[in-house]
């Protein structure tokens, strides 16, 4: 059967008239007719042989001609005209949008660019520009399309998508179609990426909604729009999918498009184990087709067997197995955390005075706040020499009596040198009630190195906790190598207790390893590591990291009462002294 080998020339065929800028019903017949071929229960070689081609749906006479030419010579010259009008080093300049055809063979002939990188390049350059017929301004456009296209392709960070989410949901929950509306997919699961902001919504009038949808102050550009459904980029070049299904299907919906996979399929197969059928129209009897549940997510778990589970859980990583049982974790809420342990002032490189956080973290509802300004190794973040910490430390002194009961803790972000040695000696750490330890340096050390340099710091008998555990920046920066199985372990030991650090760039650490952490017995604390008033909000991703890891109140130590957190650090230093 030659069905494969000739969908596939039919296809790069409608690749390159895409790529010339073609309109999209030329495009599409050639696809189409791949398609249709692909799928032919019977050889194409023997319908051709038989006369029969253009008997098949989507084949009129030309491409009938050009697949008859193929199977009799193993070639086309249509093609082979279009491949030398494409090059391929012309191909991928050809995406980027507004770079036709005339203009992408130029760049590629006269420059020898064959990447958007060195397209990237020669427009930084401005090596565009002097090629006749592209002006300043085509060079800035395209400079501008590159980096789009490198937006889109990154995955989003949550504290990007959630926010933006959560906007669309309160300007569309009052318009009278939508009964309810709500974020789904990844982003339910507060995944630490998000592929695609998919938003579900219930309406007896659905085209009404992707309307308005549609329609929103926020949407830049309609990407498609449809009775049921509707694909926007916004004015941020986000995009969101929005999808509106009958109230009565709403929560079936809602299960099917939060995912994730795993689950799903996992969920799917219990369903057909109890001789009952899961899709997102709802739960079905096989035998009778009778609709068991379809309107409220709970429902569904329920007819199944199971108690409704948070969905930040469901990875399939032994949820359904506990709510089969009853034994789901009661996850940590962001209503238990009484205060943030690693929060910057502008003592160091924060913007904000220590009143200010203080005073910001008293509206959140905490009970007390480490204000951890970074120590003197960090000159790039101000770091603080002992002189002026010991300033620091008088000013909160005068600053505690009148936000009292509220607690701003004396502290600080200590980094651990390249040699394992804390950055503050120890007459000094030991006037701190926190002390945050952290690498902020030296990342190049091979990951035996880091892990000693980390298990040193602990020895320490003043370190309370070890920040950002791996120093990755998401979308930006991989982490420093370490053996985190290994200092777990170690914290576990020592009594030291790790960060999940909220901040969106780093939720560091991630999940996986926050859940590692809990079954070694490693104390967890969630900081925001807020460098201004309003990075505090972040404590809901740290929370977010948490949950995924099936952490609860008990195993974080910043939802304990103050008296009960510092006895908590002060039994570790007392433990040293008396080992002593
Ligand atoms: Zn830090």
């Amino acid at each position: 059967m030659r069905n494969a080998e000739v969908a596939g020339f039919l296809d790069e065929i409608a690749d390159l008239l895409e790529l010339m800028g073609n309109n999209r019903f030329r495009v599409g017949a050639y696809r189409n007719a791949a398609t249709r071929i692909q799928s032919m229960p019977e050889s194409v070689e023997s319908v051709w042989r038989a006369g029969q081609l253009q008997e098949v749906p989507g084949i009129g006479p030309s491409i009938a001609a050009k697949v008859s030419e193929w199977l009799q010579t193993g070639g086309s010259r249509y093609l082979e005209v279009l491949r030398r009008l494409v090059p391929p080093g012309v191909r991928e300049l050809l995406t980027v949008p507004g770079l036709g055809p005339a203009k992408a063979q130029l760049i590629h002939r006269s420059l020898g660019i064959t990447t958007l990188a060195e397209l990237e390049e020669a427009a930084r350059e401005h090596r565009l520009r002097q090629l006749p017929g592209i002006r300043e301004k085509t060079e800035n456009k395209i400079l501008r399309e590159l980096e789009r296209l490198r937006d889109r392709s990154r995955r989003l960070l949550l504290g990007v998508a959630l926010p933006a989410a959560e906007e669309v949901v309160r300007l569309m929950q009052h318009h009278p179609a939508v009964r309810k509306i709500q974020p789904a997919g990844s982003l339910r699961r507060m995944q630490e990426t998000i592929g695609d902001i998919d938003i579900l919504a219930s309406s007896e009038q659905p085209a009404e909604v992707t309307q308005a949808f549609a329609r929103l102050p926020i949407v830049k550009e309609v990407l498609a729009l449809g009775p049921t459904k509707a694909s926007v980029l916004t004015t941020d070049n986000l995009q969101m999918d929005l999808r509106a299904v009958q109230p009565e299907e709403y929560g079936s919906a809602l299960q099917y498009f939060t995912g994730d996979k795993q689950h799903n399929i996992a969920l799917r197969n219990i369903a057909i184990s109890k001789g009952l059928k899961l899709s997102e129209y709802g739960l079905f009897d096989e035998s009778t087709g009778e609709r068991l549940a379809s309107e409220e997510e709970a429902d569904i778990y329920r007819a199944l067997g199971l108690e409704w589970m948070p969905p930040e859980i469901r990875t399939n990583r032994g949820e359904l197995d506990a709510a089969a049982k009853g034994t789901l974790p009661r996850l940590v809420r962001q209503e238990d955390i009484r205060g943030d342990l690693q929060v910057h002032s502008c003592w160091s490189d924060g913007t904000a005075s220590i009143e200010t956080m203080a005073e910001a973290c008293r509206v959140l509802g905490y009970g007390y706040v480490a204000i951890t300004d970074h120590s003197q190794a960090l000159g790039v973040a101000h770091g603080l020499s002992p002189e002026r910490l010991e300033q620091k430390l008088r000013e909160i002194d005068q600053l505690n009596p009148r936000l009292a009961p509220f607690r701003v803790l004396k502290a600080a972000e200590v980094d651990i040198r390249s040699n394992g040695a804390l950055d503050y000696p120890d007459d000094l750490l030991a006037q701190l009630e926190v002390v945050v330890v952290s690498i902020h340096s030296g990342f190049e050390q091979d990951r035996e190195r880091i892990t000693e340099r980390i298990l040193r710091a602990f020895q320490n008998p003043h370190a309370h906790i070890l920040a950002h555990p791996t120093g990755r920046l998401l979308n930006r920066r991989p982490g420093y190598e370490v053996d985190l199985e290994q200092v777990l372990r170690a914290a576990a030991k020592a009594g030291i207790a790790v960060e999940i650090n909220g901040s969106p760039d780093r939720l560091d650490l991630d999940d996986v390893w926050a859940r590692r952490a809990k079954e070694l017995g490693v104390k967890i604390t969630i900081n925001t590591d807020a460098h201004a008033p309003l990075n505090l909000q972040a404590m809901r991703y740290g929370v977010a990291v948490a949950r995924r890891a099936w952490l609860e109140k008990g195993d974080i130590l910043n939802t304990l009462p103050l008296d009960q957190l510092l006895a908590f650090f002060g039994r570790r230093r007392q433990r040293r002294r008396r080992a002593a």
